[in-house]
């Protein structure tokens, strides 16, 4: 069969099929496929990753081989076998047989099909992925649920609809850990995936040292030149003029071409000092996620986790202890560990509780905590103040009556339950991040000015804080 037969052929049988699959499905399976041939009864479909393979052979193998036998006579059909190729070979094809599909790949930028058994090790090496850091050994919970839930959706469900996926959180919760994740899940399915992960200072120092060298376009093709990019901490681009003209012609380059961008960062775009709006308008324009300190639950989690992974045997009243009293992060936690267990690697006898808190007596926090609010406890208390109803102050009205105490509750949430941008704006029915930035902002700066406003937030907090 010539390629537009074979097209027609495959267009047909999709279009029959896609009637009886929900869309959104369809779309993630078959948007990457292509017939490559028909040999007596065997069909020879290309596809992207394994896991399409899977999915195709569980759900739609049966359906597929009866509709195709519709359309084609010369044969009975029996059997499907499948190849993996590289995204670029399945743009190329398709638009070769369909030019009304535009390719956004170029020749030079397309790239040949590999055979999919290189070692996922050799891929990762030349990624600078780190092996460890997998989905598998990621504990997830409360304060990272949704920075999980878009990285699984990016590295296992081949997901476009968070592009780019922008995480930040204080040091030690995990960005780098659940971004590399990301990159080896992709890596296993697809070892012929290109991936790049990068600190943005390497970033920045390879890009300076390229220019000294004469090498700007090498470096150029290495990162324009890839599936999936994964730069952490890019709040060091800050102030730095030359870097961040390179990294939006990279970020767009890549964005046009619909790859995969995944950022990490301290604080949300906005806030970084000196980072240019042009970039950071880029960097809000797909899914914002932030990472919070592990609650106690997740942070008992994580110990029983980390004592399996490294063979510890701790009591229970020792995980407690550890897990209530180290709060900051997540390397706070594994560092408390591996002191119990240099403590304990010079005695023969297993840990006392009073052995454990000698031990990380140093990493305990004093004084803890003031009383526990929840997020309903404040806004039912501004409501009260204001008189006004809850459903005004959380839905979408704009009167001057409820925007003023919905604004006071977005600070209120950020100053004293520490809650992120994001999740507020989750809480307040879904709001950007933006919406609630610039609400926090305007009590913030006027707080300093009015008094007035500075007297009614001060009497909220008593009543908030009253027993
Ligand atoms: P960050 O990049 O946010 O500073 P890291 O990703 O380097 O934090 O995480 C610090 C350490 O804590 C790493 O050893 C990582 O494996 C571990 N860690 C962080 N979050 C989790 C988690 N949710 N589950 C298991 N281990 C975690
Ligand atoms: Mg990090």
């Amino acid at each position: 069969m010539t390629p537009d037969e074979l097209h027609a052929l495959w267009k047909a049988a999709l279009g029959e099929l896609e009637v009886t699959v929900s869309g959104a499905n369809f779309k993630t399976w078959f948007k990457n496929s292509i017939l490559l041939k028909v040999d007596r009864s065997t069909i020879s479909v290309g596809v992207i990753n394994s896991f399409t393979i899977d999915w195709i052979k569980k759900h739609f193998e049966n359906d597929l081989i009866s509709i195709l036998n519709k359309h084609y006579k010369k044969h009975e059909l029996k059997k499907i076998d499948y190849t993996i190729l590289a995204q670029s070979r399945i743009t190329k094809t398709k638009a070769i047989v369909d030019p009304n599909q535009v390719s956004l790949l170029s020749d030079s930028q397309a790239t040949e099909t590999k055979p999919t058994n290189i070692s996922a090790q050799h891929a990762a090496n030349s990624s600078n992925l780190n092996p460890r850091y997998t989905f598998d050994s990621f504990v997830v919970g409360s304060t990272n649920r949704l920075a999980h839930a878009a990285a699984i959706a990016i590295g296992t469900k081949d997901s476009k609809d968070y592009n780019p996926l922008y995480i930040y959180g204080g040091v030690g919760l995990g960005k780098t850990h659940l971004i590399q994740a990301v990159g080896n899940a992709i890596l296993k399915q697809d070892a012929s995936k290109k991936v790049i992960y990068v600190s943005c200072e390497n970033f920045m120092n390879e890009f300076v040292a390229s220019i000294s060298s004469g090498k700007k376009d090498e470096f150029k093709k290495r990162y324009r030149n890839v599936d999936l990019i994964i730069m952490d901490d890019i709040q060091f681009i800050a102030g730095k003029v030359g870097t961040q003209e390179e990294f939006f012609h990279t970020f767009n380059a890549l964005y046009q071409q619909n790859k995969q961008i995944i950022l990490t960062s301290d604080k949300v775009p906005q806030e970084i000092p000196g980072l240019e709006a042009r970039l950071s308008s880029r960097f809000s324009a797909g899914m914002v996620a932030d990472i919070q300190p592990p609650d106690a639950e997740m942070r008992r989690a994580i110990l029983q986790v980390k004592c399996q992974e490294k063979g510890y045997k701790l009591d229970p009243e020792i995980i407690n202890y550890i897990a209530d009293n180290v709060e900051s992060n997540i390397r706070e936690l594994e560092g408390a560990l591996t002191t119990v267990q240099t403590h304990l690697a010079v005695s023969d006898t297993p840990p006392t509780l009073s052995d454990v808190q000698e031990a990380i007596r140093g990493m305990v926090k004093q004084n803890k905590k003031k009383k526990q609010l929840s997020t309903d406890h404040v806004n039912s208390i501004i409501c009260e103040y204001y008189n006004v109803e809850r459903e005004d102050v959380v839905g979408p009205r704009r009167h001057k009556e409820y925007v003023r105490p919905r604004q006071i509750l977005m600070y209120l949430l950020k100053q004293e339950l520490g809650m992120s941008y994001p999740n507020i704006g989750h809480y307040l029915g879904g709001r950007d991040h933006t919406t609630v930035m610039h609400g926090f902002d305007k009590i913030d700066k006027e707080l300093k000015k009015n008094s007035d406003l500075l007297g009614e937030i001060q009497e909220i907090k008593e009543q908030l804080y009253r027993v």
